[in-house]
């Protein structure tokens, strides 16, 4: 049975063998869980409206 590696596409044989299994490689699976993970800690639109500096701030007073 050959099956394509989640990251990278790679056409591996599913073997009992390969303990990295759907994937071909430590790294590729390590890949894909760390982009998961990423996914998990960034929230869309979280940061869209942080707290800071309005558009129309104007810097103290500077006379020269
Ligand atoms: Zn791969």
């Amino acid at each position: 049975m050959k099956v394509p590696c989640p990251t990278c596409a790679k056409t591996l044989a599913w073997s009992k063998d390969n303990p990295f299994r759907p994937f071909c490689s430590e790294r590729c699976k390590l890949i894909d869980l760390g982009a998961w993970a990423a996914e998990e800690h960034s929230i869309p639109g979280e940061s869209e409206d942080e707290p800071g500096i309005p558009f129309d701030f104007n810097p103290p007073d500077e006379t020269h």
